[in-house]
């Protein structure tokens, strides 16, 4: 193969790439400053292992409710009548009250704010990342960097091609932990649970139709599986009595030739879309 084909082969990749964002709706593409070139792959590399690790983690000591396999399809979901699950006077107003000045495990020690949720809060769906990056840590809201911009335009993007009128203030948007990890290392297993009583109380009070659940990490806490995105995505699966689907996180979708994860991840937030509000 000569340097040319390797080129042309590069260019068919870019291609691809920039019909696939313009598909859902992405307006702008951000091309990295050289300078910051040797900063922003170590940063990079420990999200995209964050992201896109398949490695089990172990589970926390006290697991969240159990998951329930995924045994329906979402036309017998949503048949079932859905007992309210929140306690009665719980908030997410409370819910923060709680979390105060949070000291309670190591991510306290780095953080600058401290990155609750935001959105809707009687949200019909819930997406769930990992943990705050550099951007949210700095505006105490989740999903506001380049990977949050994705996220917008993914939401916004389909919510469009599919005929469905929601923006992103529209649905509710949290991470299992809500303080930084330090060079956005992959949560530790003490930190995701100590965190996840919140996430879960956030979910609970929320009460949404479906929970959207992005990258591996998302879909341990929720679902306490060791299994990886690749095996739990495009399905429908449980957390209590409330489907949640797993799909790729925004930041592994930023990475270059993953052409066949952009597309599912796609697939996949048509059909949450669909399911929650059709
Ligand atoms: N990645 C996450 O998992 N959460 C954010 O809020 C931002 C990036």
């Amino acid at each position: 193969m000569t340097s040319d084909d390797t080129r042309g082969d590069h260019r068919d990749e870019i291609r691809r790439q920039l019909a696939f964002y313009r598909d859902i709706g992405v307006k702008e593409v951000f091309r990295r400053k050289p300078k910051a070139a040797s900063a922003v792959p170590v940063a990079m590399a420990a999200a995209a292992k964050a992201v896109a690790s398949e490695e089990a983690i172990p589970l926390p000591s006290t697991p969240p409710p159990p998951a329930v396999p995924m045994i329906q399809t979402p036309a017998s979901i949503r048949e079932v009548a859905l007992p309210p699950l929140a306690p009665v006077d719980d908030t997410l107003l409370k819910i923060q009250q709680d979390i105060g000045d949070c000291r309670r495990c190591r991510l306290c020690a780095q953080r600058s704010k401290i990155v609750f949720g935001s959105g809707n809060e009687q949200a019909r769906l819930v997406f769930v990342g990992e943990g705050p990056g550099a951007d949210e840590d700095a505006q105490g809201l989740p999903f506001v960097g380049r990977a949050g911009q994705l996220l917008t335009q993914m939401i916004e993007g389909t919510a469009v091609k599919e005929g469905i009128p929601i923006k992103r203030p529209d649905v509710y948007i949290c991470n299992v932990v809500k303080c930084r990890p330090p060079e956005n290392r992959t949560p530790q297993p003490d930190e995701m649970e100590i965190c996840g009583q919140f996430l879960f109380r956030q979910l609970m009070a929320i009460r949404p139709k479906a929970i959207c659940a992005m990258g591996s990490t998302a879909a341990k806490a929720i679902l306490t599986t060791k299994d990886g995105v690749t095996r739990l995505r495009g399905q429908w699966h449980k957390w209590r009595d409330i489907p949640v689907m797993v799909t790729y996180h925004p930041s592994y979708l930023l990475r270059p030739y993953n052409q066949d994860a952009k597309r599912e991840a796609w697939e996949d937030l048509k059909k949450v879309l669909h399911y929650v509000y059709d």
